[in-house]
């Protein structure tokens, strides 16, 4: 299995006249790090060109202040000089427009956005611009600073992400027969792409439960804005289905386990009883 990115072409910035020399830009940095003795090469989602690579030279010198601004979560306005086709383009001034300061201050909301990231940069490909999900970037990654139910917001940008990039579960037909699907009657398939009628197992793929109640929360998550979430009231038994489901989706999809996962994970365990006692 490939990546999703794997196979789409890096398109580049164009004009009338070839590759420009320079350009600028908008995006979220999605990550950063060192390169070489002195620079910084970040990735980027942006509107335009979907993710982009891109190098500071002399980034960690004293005098450079371009690290601050390529911090991951920053929303950046970049200048550019392009490189020759193939190679990564060069930045050369960079303002933040917004660092997400107030996600910034809390662990827990940097570790999901972080999460997010890590999603965007998975599914996101070079030079493929997606505006859906640029748009779902900077819309959950606003919303993660506010006081809405983190882990809801998560879950659809897990499901969301999933939808602008081609890769939507099947929720309202049994993916392998196509029919429509009875109530309470339907099972979970990511490898098959989505819900099963009782009826159909097909051979090889993992197939997992699917209760209704989670079904429900799906299409619901599928058809309603993101603010509409806030409606939602949703037990740890439904939370731990819901979050299991759409996360074999994710890593079946992008062929490889989500590492920021695992520390989101530490971190929303709840405390033990003796140490919540003590508190
Ligand atoms: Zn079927």
């Amino acid at each position: 299995m490939s990546s999703p990115s794997a196979g789409r072409s890096r398109e580049g910035v164009t004009c009338s006249m070839g590759r420009p020399r320079s350009f600028q830009c908008q995006g979220l940095v999605l990550k950063s790090m060192s390169l070489g003795e002195a620079g910084l090469m970040a990735t980027l989602y942006t509107p335009d060109m979907g993710k982009l690579k891109a190098m500071v030279r002399g980034a960690r010198k004293p005098t450079s202040k371009m690290v601050g601004h390529l911090e991951p979560l920053n929303l950046v306005h970049l200048s550019l000089a392009a490189s020759r086709p193939g190679g990564i383009d060069t930045v050369t001034q960079v303002q933040t427009l917004d660092s997400h300061s107030r996600l910034k201050a809390d662990l827990e909301s940097i570790s999901r956005a972080i999460y997010v990231a890590e999603l965007a940069d998975g599914f996101g490909a070079e030079g493929s611009p997606n505006t859906d999900l640029y748009n779902l970037l900077l819309e959950t990654v606003g919303t993660l600073q506010g006081d809405t139910d983190p882990e809801l917001t998560l879950r659809y940008f897990d499901l969301h992400i999933l939808k602008c990039s081609g890769f939507m579960p099947e929720l309202y037909g049994c993916v392998d027969c196509r029919r429509d699907l009875e109530a309470g009657r339907h099972r979970f398939s990511p490898e098959a792409g989505g819900a099963l009628c009782f009826d159909c197992t097909p051979a090889g793929p993992r197939v997992m439960g699917l209760s209704l109640r989670a079904m429900k929360v799906l299409r619901f998550i599928d058809h309603r804005r993101l603010p509409e979430l806030a409606q939602l009231r949703i037990d740890p038994e439904l939370r731990r289905e819901l979050k299991d489901l759409l996360d074999a989706s994710l890593k079946y999809w992008l062929d490889r386990e989500i590492r920021s996962r695992r520390f989101l994970e530490h971190l929303e365990r709840p405390p033990r009883l003796g140490a919540a006692r003590g508190a």
